[in-house]
């Protein structure tokens, strides 16, 4: 059965075509395969979705790199203003982009609005271009009689980014406004799990006005990517993912002789010390494992007391896990959707049974939640393993799904030992009101990004978004002035004039 509400006057701002968009135009994809885009809170199908075949993806290269000559020579001003209006028209469509995100997803409203708001963030840290192209690039005046020296920032062709389906707004929009306004031209392949969010971001992108093949959307899958990956004309990658795609997006494009950053999948974990402000970190922590029904890279998934701590947090999270709502996305009451796939629902059931078999004690359990209204739907209920350590793989594995494992540790080194004990180094969160412990987490937590009484610690679009050991391949990370620095290249000028002194 379905919701009334799924059937509301919004939703006919969900596309139900999937196009590319090359050249300034709204194409046909052009595939032999494909797969239907599904609701996950009824499975019913929103809409098809065809692969693009290589001639597709040349299609677009060569409108691409065509393009970028002009708009290369177009001022670095002048092409903020299109920027500008990208900002205006995302912003005039955000509750159109949240109903087709949520419906595509399965996220709440909520959790789509703030995606769409951090999406429109980076594209305002991308206005200030101008004055970011001055950063690291510089003058000195007489490294020799009669020279200077200078570096100057240049674009390098056309880059692609090859997006995943857990932030189908806002993970686009770490690369596009980057990469143009620095003056290169883009193509970008989103999930094809969710490319529906993407349909609406480029009728923005259209009604911007950016000139034709400046921005460029094309739709497929694994074989669509490597056709980006192995293609001559293209400068660089930008790929955010699991770690196994991430590793051969990595290693094809950089074997294809491109620049390539590329985010993987992540394994986080939140320390609790008994300095903490339990009534403030409990709430905190709900929300970091459980928001998204848990499918974020910055998820702190594996929750560890330090010392006495563990009894009373324990209790307090047991205790606000029972009042969490499942349920669809478009309900405002609704704290976890649906997961993404069937599949992906079964893939988190049977890492919790691994983990009980593994010795593992299952507190709560929402492996059979089922949801009166929506039957079909790919929902889990929120669940909660004890006792798990690092030996076993439900603190080891990525699990993208609304589950948290919690652990007790003696002190805070035993505790970081657990933290650093994963392949990943996406983040990870420190509870506390005692400095010290704060700057030893920081000082030895190998992890891009270090959360201290904050539970999703996702940069603001003016600083980088950093991921190390199996969470990050390359070395320049997206948003920020990383990113200025991966859509550029500085080319050094050395300047004799004779007729001076
Ligand atoms: P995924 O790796 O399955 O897919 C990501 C993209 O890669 C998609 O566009 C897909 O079409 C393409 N792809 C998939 N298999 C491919 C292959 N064999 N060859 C070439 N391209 C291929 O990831 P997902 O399931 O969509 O997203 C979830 C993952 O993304 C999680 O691991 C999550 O941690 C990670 N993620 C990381 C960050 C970060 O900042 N580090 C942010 C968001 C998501």
């Amino acid at each position: 059965m379905t919701s009334k509400q799924e059937q509301s006057p919004a939703a006919t701002a969900v596309p139900d075509t999937v196009r590319n968009y090359v050249g300034g135009e709204w194409v046909a994809v052009e595939g032999d395969d494909g797969q239907p885009v599904r609701n996950p809170a009824t499975n019913e199908t929103l809409a098809e979705t065809t692969f693009s075949h290589q001639t597709t993806v040349e299609e677009a290269v060569q409108t691409a790199s065509e393009a970028f000559e002009e708009w290369r020579a177009t001022s670095p001003v002048e092409r903020v203003q299109y920027v500008f209006d990208l900002k205006r028209e995302l912003e005039d469509r955000q509750e159109d982009i949240a109903q087709a995100l949520t419906r595509e997803h399965g996220k709440t409203l909520g959790e789509a609005r703030g995606e769409i708001r951090r999406g429109i963030e980076n594209v305002e840290v991308a206005a200030g271009i101008p004055n970011m192209l001055r950063e690291g690039s510089g003058n000195v005046e007489g490294v020799a009689r009669n020279m200077d020296e200078h570096a100057i920032r240049q674009p390098l062709g056309v880059f692609s980014a090859i997006t995943p389906f857990n932030f189908p707004a806002m993970i686009p929009l770490w690369f596009l406004p980057y990469a143009v306004a620095t003056g290169n031209t883009f193509i970008l392949k989103p999930s094809e799990k969710v490319p529906l969010s993407s349909q609406l971001i480029f009728k923005a992108v259209d009604a911007a006005g950016f000139p034709d093949g400046v921005v460029n959307l094309v739709n497929g899958g694994a074989d669509t990517v490597n056709a980006l990956l192995e293609h001559e004309d293209i400068a660089g990658v930008s790929f955010v993912g699991s770690t196994p795609v991430a590793q051969h997006i990595y290693e094809t494009a950089a074997k294809h002789g491109k620049r390539v950053q590329a985010q993987g999948g992540a394994k986080n974990y939140a320390v609790v010390t008994p300095d903490a402000k339990l009534e403030e970190a409990v709430p905190n922590i709900i929300g970091s494992v459980y928001g998204n029904a848990g499918q974020r890279c910055l998820a702190n998934d594996v929750v560890v007391g330090v010392g006495n701590v563990y009894d009373d947090l324990r209790e307090e999270i047991i205790g606000d896990v029972d009042d969490l709502t499942v349920g669809s996305g478009l309900k405002e009451d609704t704290d976890i959707g649906p997961l993404i796939t069937g599949e992906s629902a079964e893939r988190v059931t049977q890492m919790v049974e691994a983990a009980v078999e593994e010795g593992a004690d299952l507190v709560v359990d929402g492996r059979d939640f089922e949801h009166p209204d929506y039957p079909d739907g790919n929902f889990l209920g929120p669940t909660l393993l004890e006792n798990v350590t690092t030996d076993m793989d439900i603190t080891q594995t990525e699990i993208f799904g609304p589950v948290m494992a919690m652990a007790q540790a003696e002190d805070l080194d035993e505790a970081i030992e657990m933290v650093n004990s994963t392949e990943y180094g996406n983040a990870s969160s420190l509870y506390t009101e005692n400095g010290a412990e704060a700057r030893k987490y920081r000082y030895e937590v190998d992890a891009g990004n270090i959360g201290i009484n904050i539970g999703v610690c996702a940069p603001m679009g003016f600083f980088h978004f950093g991921g190390r050991k199996g969470s990050f391949f390359g070395d320049l990370h997206a948003q920020g002035e990383d990113a200025v620095s991966f859509y550029t290249d500085k080319t050094i000028e050395i300047q004799r004039w004779y007729s001076n002194n």
